[in-house]
């Protein structure tokens, strides 16, 4: 994004113009793509800027979260402390301390271990909020903490304004007198820097104090700086306030006809387009200086005008409650929303993973289940179901590719007699020793299968009758030396086996019978040899 669109937005939004913002943003903020980190965390903020501008609180906290997920992606722990100032803020204004409180803090944290120069201004908002948690004690170490922060990094407006936080929060604690001494040091402050309005709403400020505290003649001067200050600048920012509070301030000190010219002069510059509760304090005060005046019947229209005015006044509160608890109301049910929508995706997922771990225990259970389907459990070797199938493709790729196939048949040696002199058991333990070892030798894709009793058979797939030979003889060299000795030092185990090679045009069975025939030629010619025709 280039610094002029960035310009181009920012001078958009404090024009007030938040559409053409928005409009500016959404190219950024929904082309998530094209926009770099820092661009898309700074658009979605803006973008929550303007929702906010707007009183568009769902809309506004959706694209703070955006921003914060985004940092939660991205790990950017700036992104993300920004993120949370702006959430923090909106939180704020929907009168959703705690969780205001929780933003700001985490954002506190980022900001300091980032040495970020929005520190101060996060600090001092943490006061406010611990200010409306009426928690004075801690709002008044932030605020002097925010204070010292903004005095740092030379932030006079900042720091004048934590001055006269510092000035609340006392006040609240009833430690007026320092109450007083820190508003001071703001308004000298503020006033140095050519600050006026700040100023004059801090001098404002501390005329309440003085009042309260029964200063009369200070909180007086003070109030009529303030407002010549003000008219002197043609700023009519809390002016009303100010002459109304002189007038109050007045009547109380028995100067009834100046009491009168101020709170006159603080309804008219009130107007009656809002009605504040002020308005009216003012209004019933003339009253009352009327009535003493022996003005009755003018006493009793202003009295009139009070009562109207407050029901004015209750019936709009109780609209602008309306309306805030009708915001908030919206911000919950697009939370709650977007909760069960968050809850209905991690539950699918949950169950796309115990779909998908059922999935594999039934493919291991199948494969589990055909490998036993087609294997000997005595020996592991394949049985002769598999061993037939197994050829029979062999035969077919053999012819179709013309390469060679050759088939082992081996049958074990006097097996009846090593049954007959050890046992049945024994016999057994001899079948798996000796199929273990035709396993382990031969290559992977050969097919060793258990063709009957005592008889093997072996697939040698592309391998020719005399290799096939030299496989063998290094079998039956291996189980004629295989060592029985826990049995029975005379136990010895050889086989004989015949062999053959697929003839151009053979079919399965001639093979098998060739092998057959060449096994019975090597048990004629002795036993523990291997026959075949070269
Ligand atoms: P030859 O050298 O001529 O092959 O003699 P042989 O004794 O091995 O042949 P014969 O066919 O007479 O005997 C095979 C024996 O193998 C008979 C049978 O009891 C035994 N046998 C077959 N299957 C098993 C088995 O699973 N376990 C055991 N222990 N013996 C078996
Ligand atoms: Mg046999
Ligand atoms: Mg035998």
């Amino acid at each position: 994004m280039s610094d002029t669109l960035r310009e181009r937005i920012q001078a958009l939004m404090d024009s007030g113009d938040t559409t053409a913002a928005l409009v500016a943003l959404a190219p950024l903020v929904e082309d998530e793509a094209s926009t770099s980190a820092d661009e898309l965390s700074w658009a979605l903020r803006m973008t929550a800027q303007c929702h906010f501008a707007r009183n568009d609180m769902p809309r506004a906290l959706a694209s703070a979260r955006r921003a914060l997920d985004l940092a939660v992606r991205t790990g950017d722990e700036l992104i993300e402390a920004h993120a949370c100032n702006t959430l923090a803020i909106l939180e704020a204004n929907l009168d959703r301390y705690d969780r205001a409180l929780q933003h700001f803090e985490r954002c506190y944290h980022l900001y300091k271990s980032l040495g970020d120069s929005n520190l101060a201004a996060v600090v001092n908002n943490l006061g406010n909020v611990r200010l409306h948690n009426h928690d004075f004690g801690r709002a008044l170490s932030y605020f002097e903490e925010a204070r010292a922060l903004a005095r740092e990094s030379g932030d006079v407006r900042l720091e004048g304004i934590a001055l006269g936080n510092m000035g609340r929060a006392l006040h609240a604690l009833r430690r007026l007198p320092e109450s007083v001494e820190v508003q001071r040091e703001g308004i000298a402050l503020l006033g140095a820097h050519g600050l006026e309005t700040l100023r004059c709403h801090a001098m404002a400020r501390l005329a309440g104090v003085l009042s309260e505290s029964g200063d009369a003649a200070k909180a007086e001067a003070l109030y009529r700086e303030a407002a010549s200050a003000m008219a002197a600048r043609g700023d009519e920012s809390w002016i009303d306030e100010i002459y109304g509070n002189l007038g109050l301030l007045l009547k109380s000190a028995g100067r009834a006809d100046e009491a009168a010219q101020y709170l006159r002069r603080a309804l008219a510059e009130s107007g009656s387009a809002r009605i504040s509760r002020d308005r009216i304090t003012w209004r019933a005060a003339l009253s009352e200086l009327m009535e003493a005046d022996g003005d009755v019947s003018g006493a009793l229209a202003a009295q009139r005008l009070a009562f109207a005015e407050l029901e004015q006044h209750i019936q709009a509160s109780a609209e602008a409650s309306l309306h805030e608890s009708m915001v908030r109301f919206d911000v919950e049910r697009f939370e709650a929303e977007n909760e069960i929508y968050r809850l209905r995706n991690v539950e699918l997922a949950s169950a796309l993973d115990e779909v998908r771990a059922l999935k594999d225990e039934l493919a291991q259970r199948n494969a589990e289940l055909s490998e036993l389907a087609i294997r000997d459990p005595l020996t592991a070797t394949y049985n002769r179901r598999y061993f037939l199938s197994a050829l029979g493709a062999e035969v077919e790729r053999a012819h179709r590719y013309d390469t060679p196939l050759s088939l082992a048949v081996l049958d074990l040696d006097d097996f009846k007699q090593i049954n007959d002199t050890w046992g049945h058991i024994a016999g057994d333990h001899v079948l798996e020793r000796v199929a273990r070892v035709l396993m382990r030798h031969t290559r992977a894709n050969d097919v060793v299968a258990r063709y009957g009793g005592e008889e093997f058979a072996i697939i040698l797939p592309a391998t020719d009758v005399d290799a096939a030979a030299e496989v063998c003889e290094k079998l039956r060299d291996m189980v004629a030396s295989l060592d029985f000795s826990h049995i029975d030092a005379r136990l010895r185990v050889t086989f004989s086996a015949g062999l053959a090679q697929l003839r151009e045009e053979g079919s399965l069975t001639a093979l098998i019978s060739e092998g057959d025939a060449q096994l019975y030629a090597a048990k004629n010619s002795g036993r523990n040899r291997i026959s075949w025709a070269a």
